[in-house]
């Protein structure tokens, strides 16, 4: 047993001499600016047999293996005892990444990798890991090294012939680390439908503090630790879970987007060859949901989005398009903003009521979280960072709300000045609003800004902005009703067909109700589409297309009418760019055509006609 042991101090002074000789040696030279010392899994695995061991030990033992690295330490005589002891052992490049809702009691006590998105922080705070204690009555020493958790306090004085119950914490001779809890939170395009994200909390110490902020995507490494929850003072059986923090990394691409295959690829490319391409797509927007075109041909826009640009000033253009419909209620706005998180490949729906404490943008609270210190709480705008956040009944969302949008909307990003936290997070996300108008109708003449309780100068931000009316129409209504039967139609044939037996025409006529309500192209497939486009596609605006939307920019222009609800200002312009960029990345296009531009110019005729000027 005792020859295992130094066996394996012995061979992790052969990896750090081979491997990590240079980061050994800047721990040297620049403690304690540089206080930590990382070691790169993934090249301790491609080290031979012996590595390969010390890996496996590493995921299964990693408190040994931090404890047999600073022996090691020792062995080479290159370190100070000092900084031996307080030099951090991090360990980055796991390959293997672990699902926070996978997670287990099996993972306690060892080293994992979780990938998600951070919901919130606690602001940086000093935590005592050394606590230095002095007895008042014989002046004797005692040192406790303080875990997570509880603080642990000697019942007396170590003399044994003076044995004082209380001793003085001397904080000016204890050690204290900088410590902050996170909360991460699974990513969204993880997610199947619906399903509730799940989270994990981390504990981040020393110089890896507040390099993460809400919002950020992350690959959290770290040992699995558990603490026993306590109810009204008394134990429970039951342990909580949370990730002592060894590193953090910025997820790889793969983990990140939608994984899309060679044959993926092989399906993209021969679907934007497509001559129907535009009007399958549209029809690929929830498809339950008869008409709309308009509506649906913006959002499928709005999912591929414009180009952001940073520009040689230092300035950045958005790219993404905001879209707002406003409408009576019962028209089917809820269901388009739901299936649009669907397709998105990191879309978030949310209702402006706010289901959680942070609201659309971001909160700082003092709260439980961090025991009584402030957290900075992401919002959906926020966690929908470079994807299409959804939110209904934005009429109803609340006051800071409001306020914070604009910003939120134009420079894409929240910034949060509150107490001790001060913080900008990025919310590069196309947002796609539903507005309920206040008296239940929309009436046709008074101004929208105060129908759905929105400044002009929020409304002004979106670059689309659909008013849907729902008057009687009988060839309409006739054809809804039809259409809206027939979803139910296919549905009570898929259920029968999983419950029993089931007649013989039962497929054919399912072949023929589903026609109506079936998506060209499934959600999967255009989710991937999607994804590749805006990866892959930056087009580039053609002079006949500039011509066209200048030309039109300008017609608006001279028809304006100051004192209209919604102004036409060089936004209007800015907006047509994007929507062409969108436009010819649908067809995974360079450049944009004129098709593009009169496409656009279309669309946004269309939406300026029900609020600019009729
Ligand atoms: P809103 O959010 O506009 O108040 P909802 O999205 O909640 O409306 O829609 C109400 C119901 O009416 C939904 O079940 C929806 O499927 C149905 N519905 C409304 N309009 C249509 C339509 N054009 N086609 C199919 N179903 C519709
Ligand atoms: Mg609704």
């Amino acid at each position: 047993m005792a020859d295992e042991i130094t066996d394996v101090v012995g061979e992790w002074v052969a990896f750090l001499s081979r491997y990590c000789k240079r980061e050994v040696a800047e721990v040297e030279r620049e403690f304690p600016f540089k206080r930590s010392l990382y070691i790169d899994y993934q090249t301790l695995q491609a080290s031979g047999a012996s590595g390969l061991r010390l890996a496996d030990e590493v995921i299964e033992k990693p408190g040994k293996a931090i404890g047999d690295i600073r022996d090691a330490l020792r062995q080479m005589t290159v370190i100070d005892e000092e900084k031996i002891r307080k030099v951090n052992i991090r360990f980055h490049h796991i390959e293997r990444v672990t699902g926070i809702r996978d997670i287990r009691a099996y993972h306690i006590a060892r080293f994992v990798s979780v990938q998600g998105i951070i919901r919130k922080t606690t602001d940086v705070r000093p935590r005592i890991i050394e606590a230095f204690f002095q007895c008042p009555g014989c002046g004797t020493e005692t040192r406790i090294r303080q875990g997570l958790g509880q603080f642990e306090e000697p019942d007396e004085c170590s003399n044994p012939e003076c044995k004082r119950k209380k001793l003085k914490l001397v904080p000016t001779r204890s050690r204290f680390v900088d410590s902050q809890k996170v909360r991460v939170q699974e990513s969204p395009e993880g997610l199947r439908g619906g399903e509730r994200p799940q989270t994990l909390d981390v504990e981040v110490a020393d110089d890896l503090t507040g390099s993460v902020a809400p919002g950020d995507r992350v690959v959290f490494n770290g040992i699995l630790r558990s603490k026993q929850r306590v109810n009204y003072g008394t134990k429970s059986t039951l342990f909580d879970l949370y990730l002592e923090c060894s590193s953090v990394e910025a997820p790889e691409k793969e983990f990140e987007e939608v994984n899309i295959s060679e044959e993926d690829e092989a399906e993209i490319r021969s679907l934007s060859e497509d001559p129907e391409l535009y009007r399958k797509i549209t029809a690929s927007i929830a498809p339950s949901i008869y008409g709309n075109t308009e509506v649906k041909e913006a959002i499928a826009l709005q999912l591929f989005g414009g180009v952001a640009k940073d520009l040689p000033d230092g300035s950045r253009l958005r790219g993404d398009i905001h879209m707002l419909l406003v409408g009576d209620p019962g028209i089917a706005k809820s269901q388009m903003l739901r299936y649009v998180v669907k397709l998105s490949p990191r879309g978030i729906y949310t209702s402006g009521k706010s289901s959680t404490s942070a609201g659309l943008t971001a909160t700082a609270v003092k709260d439980d979280f961090g025991d009584g210190s402030w957290t900075l709480e992401a919002g959906a705008l926020v966690l929908a960072d470079m994807g299409v956040a959804a939110v209904d009944e934005m009429d109803k969302m609340a006051k800071e709300d409001r306020s914070a949008l604009h910003e939120a909307m134009e420079q894409q990003t929240i910034s949060v000045a509150k107490a001790g936290i001060t913080a900008t997070l990025r919310s590069r996300c196309a947002l796609l609003g539903a507005a309920n108008p206040k008296l239940g109708r929309f009436d046709a003449y008074a101004p929208i800004a105060e129908q759905i309780n929105m400044p002009p100068s929020l409304l002004s931000r979106f670059d689309l902005i659909f008013i849907l009316t729902d008057k009687p129409d009988e060839k309409r209504d006739s054809a809804i009703a039809n259409h809206i039967v027939s979803a139910h139609r296919v549905g009570e044939l898929i259920m029968q067909q999983q419950t029993g037996p089931v007649s013989p025409d039962h497929a054919d006529l399912l072949a023929a109700e589903s026609v109506t309500v079936d998506p060209p192209i499934p959600p999967e497939v255009l989710r991937k589409y999607v994804a590749y486009s805006k990866r892959h596609i930056t087009p580039l605006i053609t002079d006949e297309a500039k011509e066209i939307l200048i030309a039109y920019y300008l017609k608006l222009r001279h028809l304006a009418d100051e004192n209209k609800p919604v102004p036409v200002t060089a936004r209007q312009l800015e907006a047509l760019v994007r929507l062409g960029e969108a436009s010819a990345r649908i067809r995974l296009s360079r450049t944009v055509e004129p098709a593009d531009a009169e496409r656009v110019v279309k669309i946004v005729d269309l939406c300026l006609r029900q609020v600019a000027y009729d």
